[in-house]
């Protein structure tokens, strides 16, 4: 074990991060309890690039991506050796054990790891990341993946059949669990409830599939795109709402006979959440994915949130355990009940990132992989 130097894509200083930079980084031997990864996929998720506009603040410099599969190339004192090699895909969600979020099953919602992200650094407030001159790069979450290499925490690193393929492997690491996880965790839909899907992107399109994997019925989407109809259908929607042709609660509470069982915001815009409520039958549930700017804020009534006994919930990365979900999620994948595969619309080189997070902001794909490891 040695430090290494590799290329990595950075995000430096506000002003000067409209687009990454790929340069050399230096990166450490794996600490105690830790893993360095070979990164072999990473997607693009809209939070990177939330966090690349300074639409959400980092401590910079920081090495972005949250997505990632790759192969474990060296462990920390405290790893087995026989870690070694494995194939896994990365989470942002790797639990410190001992909270009191941990210790009740929700790691998503652990504290350590939300200390450690805000601050940028591994769980000992210290950085693997330095540039050459020794300044120290932070890290995104526990995970970066814009980059040739990372260290994550053992139980970050969560192993997969080495023959599953890592540019739909990488899409657990985010967004196509954030929106399979929604149906089947946050909500726990049950056959026959109703369904609306507000917003077709890759998370949204992940809810329909969740949706169908549950049996809810009717699954309607609803996009302003009327060119995402075929794909919503694909994945399992039995009805497209074409928002951008007339008001979509009317067709929704049409069609669900005064509102959906559950409604899920999957855009991250205020007033679609607002329009989600609206969706939402007498005891249904609304549930709140996307994720706008920290301050904003949106209207709900408490009148008839409460004479209506709705639920307004809130559903942080499909309140996923990735150790058990993660199998689980392939599992369904490896026997066709699971389509990871569509979810990927664009596979590029490493080199393209900064060409492919303009194509994901234009909102027309799903997901780009980027392919890690032949960076020039
Ligand atoms: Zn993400
Ligand atoms: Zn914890």
């Amino acid at each position: 074990m040695a430090r290494l130097t590799m290329k990595a894509a950075v995000c430096d200083a506000p002003g000067e991060g409209d687009v990454l930079a790929i340069r050399d980084v230096e990166i450490d031997d794996p600490h105690e309890m830790e893993v360095r990864v070979k990164i072999l996929a990473t997607g693009i998720c809209r939070s990177d690039i939330h966090y690349l506009r300074g639409v959400w603040a980092h401590p910079k410099p920081v090495i972005l991506g949250h997505e990632a599969c790759g192969i474990v190339e060296s462990v920390g004192p405290g790893v087995p050796k026989s870690r070694i090699g494995e194939k896994v895909v990365l989470t942002f969600t790797p639990s410190c054990g001992h909270c009191r979020f941990c210790v009740a099953g929700r790691s998503v919602l652990c504290e350590e790891v939300a200390r450690a992200a805000a601050a940028g650094t591994m769980w000992d407030d210290t950085t693997r990341f330095f540039e050459r001159d020794g300044t120290p790069v932070h890290h995104l979450s526990l995970v970066s993946s814009f980059c040739e290499y990372t260290i994550v925490p053992h139980n970050g690193a969560i192993r997969i059949e080495d023959d599953v393929p890592e540019a739909e492997a990488c899409l657990l690491g985010c967004g196509a669990m954030a929106g399979i996880g929604a149906a089947l965790n946050t909500a726990a839909l049950r056959p026959g409830e109703s369904v609306a899907v507000f917003g077709c992107g890759g998370v949204g399109l992940s809810v329909i599939q969740g949706a169908k994997l549950c049996n809810a019925l009717p699954i309607i989407a609803v996009d302003v795109r009327p060119e995402k109809e075929a794909e919503a259908r694909r994945f399992g929607a039995t009805h497209f709402v074409d928002a951008s042709a007339g008001d979509p609660v009317a067709v929704v509470r049409d069609l669900t006979g005064g509102g959906a069982d559950y409604t899920f915001e999957a855009t991250g815009q205020t007033e679609i959440a607002e329009l989600a409520y609206k969706a939402t039958c007498r005891a249904g549930t609304t549930v709140l994915i996307g994720q706008p700017t920290e301050n904003a804020l949106a209207g709900f009534p408490p009148y008839w949130i409460a004479q209506d006994e709705n639920r307004v919930i809130g559903s942080s990365y499909g309140s996923t355990r990735p150790m058990i979900d993660f199998p689980k999620a392939l599992r369904l994948a490896r026997h066709g009940l699971l389509d990871l595969k569509s979810l990927v619309s664009e596979v590029w080189t490493f080199d393209r990132i900064n060409e492919a997070i303009a194509l994901v902001e234009t909102g027309r794909v799903n997901r780009i992989v980027l392919r890690v490891g032949d960076v020039a």
